[in-house]
């Protein structure tokens, strides 16, 4: 339902209603992260350091693929080369969400992912990775992502932040919200001092394959993880 309205809305209108919303849940403090879609010759991406709430649908920026130098004009994203290497490594992947929520990037401050503690893991594909910190913008950063979100929809990015990616932008968001709810339980527990069961390889399993029968869930989690 969601999805079939995100289908025929204007993709530039997507990404700032995306945007706008994770603003909207402090997910993206004072204007981090950015957000991003494929379109027909590459993709479309949100412009650097604009504040979420002045974005327009014609600032989206778009990108060719392979991406290799920066356009010329408005400044898209410094994180553009990121969301290159990922739609270049993931031909599953329609829609990235790149977040500084506040409780993943906790646990990414300290270099920590985030283990199978809980079953809804699953949105991300399994546990989540935390990649070593690069300096934002760069090559460096790009390749990070690309080897956390292997097998993955999700990943951390030390010192930094979240990448999110799905087969929508619905997707995409919705794992990037769940990243943040996790993240959450898990800090909770670890300041509780309590050390959480984690799940089995083999019930983490089962949970994948129920999830791609699991009304909404399967929904959000169309992305193909061969790769
Ligand atoms: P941009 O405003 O350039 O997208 O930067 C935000 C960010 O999160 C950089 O990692
Ligand atoms: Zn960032």
């Amino acid at each position: 339902m969601i999805d079939s309205v995100a289908r025929v809305q204007d993709p530039r209108a997507a990404i700032v209603g995306a945007s706008q919303a994770l603003d909207a849940r402090g997910l993206m403090p004072n204007k981090s992260g950015n957000v991003s879609c494929r379109s027909a010759a590459g993709f479309l991406i949100t412009p650097s350091g604009v504040p979420y709430g002045e974005l327009t649908p014609g600032q989206m920026i778009a990108l060719p693929l392979p991406a290799t130098d920066e356009p010329a004009g408005p400044r898209p994203s410094s994180e553009w080369r990121m969301h290159a290497a990922i739609y270049s490594a993931r031909p599953d992947v329609q829609a990235i969400v790149h977040t500084h929520s506040p409780r993943a990037t906790a646990l990414a401050c300290a270099g920590r992912g985030i283990p199978a503690f809980h079953y809804m893991i699953a949105l991300a594909g399994g546990d989540i990775r935390c990649m070593p910190y690069a300096t934002f913008g760069s090559d460096e950063l790009a390749n990070h992502a690309v080897r956390g979100l292997e097998g993955r929809r999700a990943t951390l990015l030390s010192n930094h932040g979240v990448v999110a990616v799905g087969k929508s932008l619905q997707r995409a968001q919705a794992v990037a919200i769940e990243v943040e709810n996790l993240a959450g339980q898990y800090l909770d527990l670890l300041s509780a001092g309590l050390e959480p069961v984690l799940l089995s390889d083999s019930e983490m399993r089962v949970v994948n394959e129920k999830f791609a029968d699991y009304g909404r869930i399967s929904e959000i989690l169309g992305s193909d993880l061969s790769k």
